[in-house]
């Protein structure tokens, strides 16, 4: 496996606990009621959408599903849980 650098591997960790810090979690937590993503994107942001959806990251998702042979049926969890498919999230998250 690629070395990872201690920023990109907390982001992986938190994101699989599901300790989100992305708007629609804070939405959640407070009366923050800008859960709305980046700029001219005005999707809710999730953890799904930052991975799969988002259009700032078009290019690396792109890569992302390749690499991780990510299928339609796969939950979200697959992306941290299998082998092959967690070392393509943590390429995406370095390169994001
Ligand atoms: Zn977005």
């Amino acid at each position: 496996m690629r070395k990872i650098n201690k920023l990109t591997f907390s982001i992986f960790i938190q994101l699989k606990m599901r300790h989100e810090y992305f708007k629609s979690y804070l939405h959640r937590l407070s009366e923050n009621n800008l859960n709305k993503c980046y700029k001219i994107c005005n999707a809710r942001q999730t953890l799904k959408h930052l991975l799969l959806n988002c259009r700032h990251y078009k290019a690396e998702q792109i890569k992302l599903k390749k690499k991780a042979q990510l299928k339609n049926t796969d939950t979200i969890l697959t992306l941290f849980i299998i082998k092959i498919k967690r070392i393509a999230t943590l390429k995406y998250l370095k390169n994001t």
